[in-house]
């Protein structure tokens, strides 16, 4: 296990952590301009998810940030998978608890700006966590640059690793040259998409 993910190790959970940028960059079983196999899917097609607003960015409102994640989570559902969005909750993300979470931290492991993590067993996806990092002023600068990674997160949960392509929501940023804030993909590509049928055909 690679030193990035020991903290998530830890939590005894497979990890998807998306980096801060070329200046952290290095290969990881996710990234480094191959596309990994993925570790599963939902068998009915359906994700469903709860959120916990606590620790979102403090210049979004509450109720603004709820409606960025759920618009976020929509964009897949293109790929032919419910995003069932359940209600809020108080448990925190990032534990294992077999309820998928979706929530904020001030600062996530390493310098990621979202962490998706959740075992699967046999090609099945048995829980499935995200947390995105609310504390980053690039965020504030750049409010495209959240909405890029809040779909991007989604993407991983509902089985998706990263793509080769530096123009897809599933890029490992720091598999590629830094993008233009303004020129960001705020929903799956052509091939995003082709990938994430390949999963859910
Ligand atoms: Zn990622």
């Amino acid at each position: 296990m690679r030193g990035r993910f020991a903290l998530l190790a830890a939590l005894g959970a497979a990890a998807l952590s998306c980096l801060l940028s070329a200046a952290s960059a290095q290969p990881d079983e996710y990234g480094a301009g191959l596309e990994k196999r993925s570790p599963g899917v939902w068998p009915d097609r359906v994700y469903h998810w709860y959120y916990n607003g606590a620790n979102h960015p403090a210049w979004l409102g509450d109720d603004e940030a709820r409606a960025w994640v759920q618009e976020a989570a929509r964009k897949w559902e293109v790929c032919g998978v419910k995003m069932q969005y359940e209600g809020e909750t108080d448990r925190a993300p990032m534990r294992m608890d077999g309820r998928n979470v979706v929530g904020w931290r001030d600062v996530l492991p390493r310098g990621a700006r979202g962490i998706t993590v959740g075992p699967a067993a046999r090609g099945v996806l048995v829980e499935r966590d995200i947390a995105f990092s609310s504390g980053r002023e690039e965020f504030h600068r750049y409010p495209r640059l959240l909405k890029k990674v809040l779909v991007h997160e989604f993407g991983h949960a509902i089985g998706l690793t990263h793509s080769s392509a530096c123009n897809d929501v599933m890029t490992l940023a720091a598999d590629c040259p830094r993008a233009d804030p303004a020129t960001l993909p705020l929903f799956p590509t052509g091939h995003d998409l082709a990938r994430c049928k390949a999963l859910y055909p």
